[in-house]
């Protein structure tokens, strides 16, 4: 069950354009904004319109839903220039360091990658 309710989310409002963010894309299911503390010279966030915690919980939901962020991401990492060397990372649960319960796929790049991250 997600922890935070669509009323209370901060995506749901910057979905809803009640909070402020740098959209750079979106379709009728998903939008992709900059992370307001970026990782990476490029940092964006791509967040599905249905609030859901996560995204085991989005795939559950809408498989189409769940394509459709993916999908968005990769459009975006071509048009920031990343084609072939960016991140695609869904945090899962506070332990792995989610801290807004409304799925988000990180799309990181533009510096070295290292793998294993840290
Ligand atoms: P998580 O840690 O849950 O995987 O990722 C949440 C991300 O949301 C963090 O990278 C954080 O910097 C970003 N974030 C938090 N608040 C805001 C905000 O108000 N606007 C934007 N654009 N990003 C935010
Ligand atoms: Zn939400």
């Amino acid at each position: 069950m997600s922890p935070t309710t669509a009323a209370e989310c901060l995506f749901c409002r910057i979905v809803a354009g009640e909070v402020p963010a740098a959209v750079v894309a979106e379709t009728d299911r998903s939008v992709a904004f900059r992370d307001v503390s970026p990782q990476a010279p490029t940092h964006v966030l791509v967040v599905p319109r249905r609030h859901v915690a996560n995204a085991a919980d989005l795939a559950e939901a809408s498989a189409e839903e769940l394509s459709d962020v993916v999908a968005l991401a990769g459009q975006v990492a071509v048009r920031e220039g990343l084609a072939g060397a960016y991140r695609m990372v869904f945090n899962t649960g506070a332990g792995a360091g989610q801290t807004v319960f409304h799925a988000h796929l990180h799309v990181l790049g533009g510096r070295p990658l290292s793998w294993p991250p840290g």
